[in-house]
């Protein structure tokens, strides 16, 4: 990739990656215009530009996409778990080869640094390489019935076709997730990515049609009116299954609209994640893990950092070290070198940031570093640290999704524990602390779906990744991915 002086790519080397990308409706297997000729233009946060215009498809195309899937799903179904397993590597190595072209695109639709795009891309490819090994170890029984009369025999099936709906902050990993086990499963697909990052998973699903994804497997919708195209792909019946990664929100709505043919569900839905330093945690340890947790994506992660509860007597030393560690992280575009901290990806993003900071500082809280917005063009927040934030700030309640350590101190065990579980989302959690007692105790008191001992990151394509409560419903990722898109049949033989 060419590079100026400065080490900003040059605009013709983002001319090329957004030129290279295919525009239209990717349905049965061609890249097809949206049939009203309607477009949606994509967006550079860091200045608010237009990349480019891309489909923007209606009901109609929603219904032809599907429509290709359900056709291409009998056949797919019944080729060999090495054959599909043999795609997903070819894609897992097509991403690679075309990583810093895919990072530049990412970082130019989304924000985010490049080394962080370029680390999703890797972390994406991750999912198609797991369940590569995941789809030829698909497995059933066999069992005697109890009576001895008869035999059970137990096998998996492709769950059918199937909907994804994917967000905008991690564009393509969060697709990778669930087309990696689709496809290992035999299920074909529906992919509606987010109206924000469309870009990203237009390239995706081109490397997956040159991988040699048959016709019709994979289709994607690229669309503004996200309710009118895909509820009456819901309600349709035609469909087999549902997986989203979005607010909780929306998944409400769209596990209601489930309910109606009792579709199978996925639910990657919000987080609010509490971040737990007990006095005897390694400082450096904790506060490092600290901006992992929050600054990964400039915040806007499900699993970032969203309540840091710090014990009292060590609240103030880690706020210290905390605000110098986050003021010295370089803020601008993610194209530029050594860049640490991107936009955010919109005008209503800063907006509630900034909401939720006010707020905060009205009810109490103190300002360490940042809590400004600065003027000028493009989304930017800086990384901002709160200390002493009530628990009746918004943000104890409400995704902040932006760089903002709100630091909260706590007395016990018991009190942080009943904090952190003082909330409707349970998706992850942070325990820093050098007891290994306590790591436990804590650890199984605490209600989300995954918790992270000691580090600030959990994320691994290898693991179950998933919340409780309000967080979701389902796993993504680990062994047990797949059977997210696989049906258990059991058929009972007589033998007498
Ligand atoms: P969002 O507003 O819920 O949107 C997610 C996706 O759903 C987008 O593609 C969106 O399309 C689509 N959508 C919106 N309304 C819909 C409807 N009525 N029917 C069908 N699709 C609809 O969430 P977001 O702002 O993109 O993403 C941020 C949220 O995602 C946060 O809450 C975050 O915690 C969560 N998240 C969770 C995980 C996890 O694994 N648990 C991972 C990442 C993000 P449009 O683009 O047209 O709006």
């Amino acid at each position: 990739m060419s590079t100026t002086s400065q080490g900003r790519p040059s605009s013709a080397a983002e001319t090329k990656v957004v030129d290279a990308v295919p525009k239209q409706l990717y349905v049965g297997g061609r890249w097809v215009d949206a049939e009203s000729h309607v477009t949606l233009d994509v967006l550079d946060p860091s200045t608010g530009a237009m990349l480019c215009s891309i489909a923007d498809a209606s009901p109609a195309d929603g219904r032809a996409a599907l429509d290709a899937a359900v056709a291409a799903q009998a056949s797919f179904s019944t080729t060999s778990p090495r054959e599909r397993a043999d795609l997903l590597m070819r894609a897992f190595d097509l991403l690679h080869e075309r990583i810093d072209e895919l990072a530049l695109l990412m970082t130019l639709e989304m924000g985010k640094p490049l080394a962080e795009a370029k680390g999703e891309i890797s972390y994406a490819a991750e999912f198609f390489r797991h369940f590569a090994g995941e789809a030829v170890r698909i497995d059933g029984g066999y069992q005697v019935a109890p009576n001895g009369g008869g035999r059970f025999l137990v096998s998996k099936q492709a769950v059918g076709p199937c909907l994804l709906i994917t967000p905008w902050n991690f564009p393509m990993a969060m697709g990778t997730r669930k087309i990696g086990p689709a496809l290992a499963a035999g299920c074909t697909s529906v992919i509606k990515p987010a109206h924000q990052t469309p870009l990203s998973m237009l390239a995706l699903v081109d490397i997956l049609r040159e991988a040699g994804v048959p016709d019709g497997v994979v289709n994607v919708v690229t669309t503004t009116r996200a309710n009118d195209v895909m509820e009456p792909l819901i309600r349709s019946g035609q469909a087999r299954k549902v997986s989203f990664t979005g607010s909780t929100k929306v998944g409400k709505v769209l596990l209601e609209q489930c309910a109606e043919k009792v579709l199978r569900t996925s639910m990657e839905l919000g987080g609010n994640a509490p971040f737990i330093v007990f006095e005897d945690a390694d400082m450096d340890e904790a506060v490092e893990g600290a901006i992992a947790a929050k600054m990964r994506n400039m915040g806007e992660a499900c699993t970032a950092a969203n309540r840091i509860y710090v014990q009292q007597e060590i609240i103030e030393a880690f706020g210290a070290k905390l605000s110098e560690r986050m003021a010295a992280l370089s803020v601008g575009r993610g194209t530029e070198d050594g860049v640490r901290v991107g936009p955010l990806i919109d005008d209503v993003a800063q907006r509630k940031v900034t909401e939720l900071v006010d707020d905060a500082v009205a009810q109490g809280a103190r300002v360490l570093t940042g809590g400004t917005a600065p003027d000028g063009e493009g989304y930017f927040y800086p990384p901002t640290v709160l200390i002493d934030v009530p628990r009746t700030a918004r943000m104890a309640d409400e995704e902040i999704f932006g760089p903002v350590a709100p630091l909260t101190p706590f007395k016990d065990e018991a009190e942080v524990i009943e904090a952190a579980n003082d909330t409707e989302f349970g998706l992850v959690s942070y325990v820093f602390t050098n007891d290994l007692r306590r790591a436990v105790r804590v650890a199984e008191a605490i209600e989300t779906g995954m918790v992270g001992l000691n580090q600030g990151v959990v994320s691994n394509p290898a693991a179950p990744f998933g919340g409780v409560k309000q967080s979701g419903l389902g796993r993504e990722g680990g062994a047990i991915g797949i059977d997210e898109f696989l049906e258990v049949k059991y058929i009972g033989i007589a033998l007498a």
